[in-house]
């Protein structure tokens, strides 16, 4: 069956997502072996993909850097090993949050987590929405994505790349913006099918 991803950082609001993007339609849960914390499959009964949440990486209070690599290696081997299946990753980041944390860890020697998960997923060949979450609490909206944009390589303006970047608040249940960049990516994948 085919699926999409949602990855993130912890508390970036996923599970949040996760809900908002299951409550309104019939699903069915079901469990796929690979990782460690089992991720959560739906069935989708419109559309032939579940929705799998794999577990948040990055800091966690409470969880030490060694299981924290063991977690991102976990979502890295499931990805890999099921790319095949996977019609589009969903990397859900903090709005608010975001671009402060990415120049905090980009350096000579490191990649920031979402940077990094963004291109690994790009070059397996899997289409990427940044669900740009709590956007509520986010004033210079332009601002922020644009420079969101920067940090992925995408050249700003944001709007250009509305089939990528996705602002929404999963918290208010807008998440429109994500559905049509998600429809784009599937569009697309039927298209080549023909
Ligand atoms: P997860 O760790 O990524 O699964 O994050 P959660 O879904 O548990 O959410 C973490 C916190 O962010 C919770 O307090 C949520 O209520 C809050 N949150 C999630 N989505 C939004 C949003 O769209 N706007 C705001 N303001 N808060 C949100």
């Amino acid at each position: 069956c085919q699926e999409v991803v949602l990855v993130g950082r912890s508390n970036v609001g996923k599970s949040t997502l996760m809900r908002e993007l299951t409550g309104h339609s019939k699903f069915t849960t079901g469990k796929k072996p690979g990782v460690t914390r089992k991720p959560n499959h739906f069935d989708w009964s419109s559309e032939k993909f579940m929705f799998t949440d794999l577990p948040g990486f990055g800091f966690m209070s409470g969880v030490g850097e060694d299981r924290r690599e063991e977690i991102k290696t976990d979502i890295v081997r499931y990805i890999e090993e099921n790319a095949d299946d996977i019609l589009a990753g969903v990397l859900v980041v903090d709005g608010k949050s975001v671009v402060d944390i990415i120049d905090r860890h980009s350096g000579p020697d490191e990649i920031p987590h979402d940077v990094e998960m963004f291109h690994f997923l790009r070059e397996l060949g899997i289409p990427v929405v940044v669900a740009v979450n709590k956007m509520d609490k986010v004033d210079d909206r332009d601002e922020r994505l644009n420079d969101l944009c920067d940090r992925l390589g995408l050249m700003p303006p944001w709007k250009q790349w509305s089939d990528v970047v996705a602002p929404i608040s999963a918290k208010r249940g807008n998440v429109d913006s994500l559905y049509d960049a998600l429809g784009t990516h599937f569009h697309e994948q039927k298209r080549d099918d023909l």
